[in-house]
């Protein structure tokens, strides 16, 4: 998928392709301000922006986004997740702009910034992402957690998981050793909620206005068990509609 960094949040919520193909990058940007925030706001801008709580962050980490950046000496290519640097810091050089998303699996690129280009639903893949506040609109989420899982054929065992965690840690960040627990295991209850705790002890929570540290810390074990319970019943709902 390319999105370019002028595509606003409501270019993204409102396209169907991403609604079914990427539910959970959908699931970030429905939620993101209001209507009218997100009819000007754009992704890239959320983005450089850098704040710990960008809800356009966490679940393009989860789908391994990299970002394109154009400047004075060229062009740059890297990881979303090394893109942050530190609260409301980015890996920007004076003079540089963010101009596209890139996630795999890659199509033909499109060069206009305001454009998104959705590839065929992966497959055996399901993704969820939930924003974890005291409310849904208007509201700096508490939390942001976002999963992505793809499944063998035997439609039960985990190929590949990732895991991304907003207002967890000082940038948007993957627990590692959560997703590498899941690698090869069955996915069920037991073991999404023991990659939830683990997620959680990887977790760099801090006490804020928002929300206490041992707070946020057991909210990401649940959020994880709960996204990942989201993600798999997705993935059960498109092989059906496959076999329809
Ligand atoms: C009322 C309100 C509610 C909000 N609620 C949420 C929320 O719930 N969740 C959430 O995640 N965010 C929220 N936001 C933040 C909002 O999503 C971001 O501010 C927005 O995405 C920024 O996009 P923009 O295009 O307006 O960027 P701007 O505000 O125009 O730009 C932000 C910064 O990034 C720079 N910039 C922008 N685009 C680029 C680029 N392509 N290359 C280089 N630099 C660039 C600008 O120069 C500026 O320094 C909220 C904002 C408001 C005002």
């Amino acid at each position: 998928m390319y999105i370019g960094a002028f595509v606003t949040h409501r270019r993204i919520e409102t396209s169907k392709r991403v609604r079914v193909r990427y539910p959970i990058l959908h699931d970030a940007v429905k939620n993101i301000g209001s209507v009218q925030i997100r009819n000007v706001a754009t992704i890239g801008g959320n983005l450089v922006n850098a704040v710990p709580s960008a809800d356009g962050a966490v679940p393009l980490i989860a789908l391994d986004a990299r970002v394109n950046v154009h400047g004075p000496k060229g062009e740059r290519f890297m990881d979303l997740l090394r893109f942050f640097l530190g609260p409301g810091q980015c890996d920007l050089e004076p003079g540089e702009i963010l101009t596209e998303i890139v996630v795999p699996p890659l199509l033909p690129r499109t060069e206009i910034l305001t454009e998104i280009v959705v590839p065929p639903l992966l497959p055996r893949t399901g993704s969820a992402y939930v924003k974890f506040g005291r409310r849904e609109a208007m509201e700096l989420p508490l939390l942001g957690v976002g999963i992505v899982l793809s499944l063998e054929d035997d439609l039960t065992t985990c190929a590949r998981a990732r895991i991304a965690l907003g207002v967890a840690a000082p940038t948007p960040m993957r627990p590692f050793e959560a997703e590498n627990f899941l690698q090869g295991k069955p996915l069920n209850d037991q073991t999404l909620e023991e990659a939830g705790k683990i997620a959680a002890r990887e977790s760099r929570v801090r006490d804020s206005i928002r929300g206490v540290a041992w707070y946020r810390r057991e909210m990401v074990g649940v959020l994880v068990k709960r996204m990942g319970q989201k993600a798999l019943e997705r993935v059960h709902e498109t092989q059906s509609l496959a076999r329809a």
